[in-house]
């Protein structure tokens, strides 16, 4: 049995990506092994979305290399697209170096012809090492945002997936035992778009309320001016949607937002949370903003500040800009100084925590839904997992709750993490 060991960085959708070359792997008769075991092949889904994320990706080039010498070393994912040719250059050691088109293709690649690869799988049906399971729905961005590589990347036409494909995805993992689904993609707002006929990510959620009883659907990152339409109302009246959205704000100046090419202003930002929060009044909205943008200066960066204050994000995700070769930020002057990056997003670090308090205590003394997903202490019966609206839960119980839907009741909060008891459990 051949063995195989695959390592992924980056987004959600790098992470589906992987799972289903896992899968498409093992069906072929590979066995799967630990990344720093010896392997016959090493697979790295490498990120580009900074140079940090580069960066990484090349250290994972060079564990494997050290893990297995004699092994077979393939390279995909976004930093592979965007450098196919530096980097055999750089490592010669790499046998293949495939883009985001032809990573799928791996399995087939590596085993020859065979009837258990991607030609004839389409679907997933179990997520390793997860309580939650991703679903990729879209791939492509066609927004081209001045900062941002993954356009070039992931290519700029949007390709989604045919609800029915989808729809089936979803099923097999709820038989498998998953009680919450990540739709995700990398324009996951853009998704149905190019179907014929087009259908929107609302019409593909209506089509999962039949799975309303059981599980609970996860967005993820949503871009803000694309919302679609009619998502908040079916969001604040059916339990299958959790009550979470990510929206990358990026910046709280209408000057840098402009800049960046992000197509809202901050106003038109505030008004659209008002309205999800009028809708849904429990919801979390959580975000990505980026600091030292070039020429953001620091009352630039103190409206972005303010903003976030005000919104009352329930989490922030601060990246520091990097600059992306062939992106327009990348020429932008004058460069904010690494130093003043880092102050800013220690200062916006801090703020966030703040943050995350205040919205978990606003739910002391509510009962939540929340999945158990992980054992804190399985000796004194300790475990955790995420309220609908992504807050960290703890709470004691038996083993028996692991990966089950439950109701508790929320305590108290410390540094947005919450204590609580189980009052229920969902019976599916
Ligand atoms: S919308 Fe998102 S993925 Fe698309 S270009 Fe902008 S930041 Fe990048």
């Amino acid at each position: 049995m051949p063995k195989v060991a695959l390592a992924t960085l980056g987004c959600k959708v790098n992470q589906y990506e992987t799972q289903f070359l896992r899968e498409c792997l093992i069906q072929a008769g590979f066995r799967e092994v630990s990344f720093k075991e010896k392997a016959d092949f090493y697979i790295i889904n490498t990120c580009s979305v900074t140079e940090r994320a580069d960066h990484k990706s090349e250290e994972l080039i060079k564990a494997a290399k050290k893990n297995g010498s004699n092994a077979h070393l393939i390279v995909t994912g976004c930093y592979a697209e965007a450098g196919k040719d530096n980097l055999r250059k750089r490592f010669p050691q790499i046998d293949l170096v495939l883009g985001n088109k032809e990573k799928l293709k791996i399995p087939r690649i590596i085993t020859g012809p065979n009837e258990n690869h991607e030609d004839t799988k389409s679907f997933i049906q179990t997520f390793h090492a997860h309580s939650r399971a991703f679903v990729k729905i879209e791939d492509g961005c066609d927004q081209f945002c001045s900062y941002c590589r993954v356009p070039y990347v992931r290519g700029a036409k949007i390709k989604s997936r045919a609800p029915d494909e989808v729809l089936k995805e979803v099923e097999s993992l709820i038989l498998n035992g998953f009680k919450e689904i990540v739709l995700v993609g990398v324009n996951l707002a853009l998704y149905g778009r190019d179907l014929d006929p087009s259908i929107s990510l609302v019409d593909l959620l209506r089509g999962m309320q039949c799975f309303e009883e059981t599980t609970r659907v996860r967005l993820s990152s949503l871009e803000p001016h694309l919302l679609p339409s009619g998502l908040i109302d079916l969001m604040g009246s059916c339990s299958l949607i959790c009550a979470h959205l990510h929206l990358p704000l990026q910046s709280g100046d209408p000057e840098i937002l402009q800049r960046m090419g992000r197509k809202y202003s901050p106003d038109q930002y505030r008004r659209l949370v008002e309205n999800i929060k009028r809708t849904v009044p429990s919801v979390a909205i959580t975000t990505d903003v980026m600091v030292g943008f070039p020429g953001e200066t620091q009352r630039q960066f103190l409206n972005t500040y303010h903003f976030v204050r005000e919104i009352e994000f329930s989490r922030l995700h601060i990246f520091r800009f990097s600059p992306r070769i062939e992106t327009r930020a990348y020429s932008m002057q004058p460069r904010v100084e690494e130093k003043v990056k880092k102050e800013r997003s220690n200062y916006l670090r801090e703020l966030g925590k703040d943050l995350a308090q205040n919205f978990a205590s606003c739910f002391l003394g509510e009962s939540l839904r929340v999945l158990v997903e992980e054992t804190v202490d399985s000796k004194t019966g300790w475990f955790s997992g995420y309220t609908d609206n992504y807050i960290r839960a703890s709470f004691k119980g038996e083993n028996e709750l692991k990966n089950k839907l439950v109701m508790a009741r929320l305590l108290s909060a410390n540094q947005g993490e919450v204590l609580g008891e189980v009052e229920k459990v969902f019976s599916c």
